[in-house]
């Protein structure tokens, strides 16, 4: 079986923009693939992080990758923390990764734009991401669209260390889903849906109640269009909660538009929210029994000694290539 890789940082609860763009899919790819999903701890505190807060919110996640259906007899499920090798890499890495190709990063320019003080580790982000990647010889790597940047950078740098060294690495290949890759966000279309978001409007959380999912959908921005069509250019906003729809229903984006042909926007976000609702309940049902168990420990402490067993193997033949040691 091919390797794949993925994570997500614990830098808030995860939005239906997480599940849809990313982590549905590693539910559905973790018996066709050698799966390894991560909680990138060491991720989040690129910017300000509470530190209480953090330290929950990371089991948080390890517990609800397991309620939405990441089966740890088949995926290894670890957090970052857990696994020094890691951070080690991701100085090699750096020691490899030109400045400019960092600069360059356009989720650099967002997230400095939105800090008060920008922290270098911020900058380093993508190198720490390379590590991620590489230390479990992943050959696909699911993420939404907006990593698609950090997915060249890993294939460029894979590439430049090979030549270097010889044959280390196994250069990994982005898998986008084919919809709902960059769902955006409820209070402003042109930007994406992210669970960091100041604005809570703007996302919709896995773990909202059903009141919470109810009042953000209907307080969505829409346009002064008043009819429900499938257009990015024209109705951004409408575009985006059919996309949402389409995903979590199976329903196609034509079908939508012909369901609420004529009936305005109220009765479609009604119908939007319940959606949203019957999919997120069972899921919030499994992690509320998780969250208090043991079971999710063990899980973890299984999950680490093998995460640090293969990337400890990558990491040694980092080393051994480059000439650290004696
Ligand atoms: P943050 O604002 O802290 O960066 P985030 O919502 O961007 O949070 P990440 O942990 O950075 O979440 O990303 C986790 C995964 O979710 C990645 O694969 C990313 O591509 C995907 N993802 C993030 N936002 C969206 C979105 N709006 N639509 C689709 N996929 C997304
Ligand atoms: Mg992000």
């Amino acid at each position: 079986k091919a390797r794949i890789f993925s994570g997500v940082q614990p830098s808030g609860t995860p939005t239906i923009g997480n599940y849809i763009g990313a982590m549905r899919g590693f539910v559905q790819l973790q018996d066709e693939y050698d799966a390894t999903y991560c909680v990138v701890n060491q991720h989040a505190i690129t910017v300000p992080q509470e530190p209480k807060r953090l330290k929950e919110m990371t089991r948080e996640l390890a517990a609800l990758y397991l309620a939405i259906g990441i089966d740890p007899n088949k995926s290894t499920i670890f957090v970052q923390s857990d696994v020094p090798a890691h951070t080690q890499s991701a100085w090699l890495i750096l020691c490899h990764t030109g400045l400019g190709e960092l600069e360059r990063m356009t989720q650099y320019k967002d997230k400095a734009q939105k800090q008060e003080a920008v922290n270098a580790g911020l900058l380093a982000y993508p190198a720490l991401m390379v590590g991620d990647i590489i230390l479990h010889d992943a050959a696909y790597v699911p993420v939404g669209d907006d990593q698609r940047q950090h997915i060249e950078l890993t294939r460029n740098f894979v590439d430049r260390f090979n030549n270097r060294y010889g044959d280390v690495l196994v250069k990994p290949e982005g898998i986008y889903p084919k919809a709902g890759a960059r769902v955006m966000s409820l209070q402003d279309p042109m930007s994406k849906m992210s669970k960091s978001d100041a604005n809570e409007r703007g996302f919709v959380s896995m773990l909202d109640t059903p009141n919470q999912i109810t009042k953000k959908i209907k307080s969505a921005v829409t346009d002064s269009i008043g009819e429900i069509n499938y257009d990015k250019e024209a109705q951004p906003a409408i575009a985006n909660l059919i996309e949402i729809y389409a995903n979590l229903s199976d329903k196609s984006t034509d079908d939508i538009v012909q369901a609420y042909a004529g009936k305005g926007y109220g009765p479609f976000k009604t119908d939007l929210a319940e959606l949203v609702v019957s999919v997120l309940e069972p899921i919030q049902t499994r992690y509320e029994k998780l969250l208090s168990s043991s079971e999710l420990d063990d899980i973890l402490h299984d999950g680490a000694i093998k995460a640090n067993e293969q990337a400890n193997q990558v990491l040694a033949r980092m080393n051994k290539a480059i000439g650290i040691g004696y």
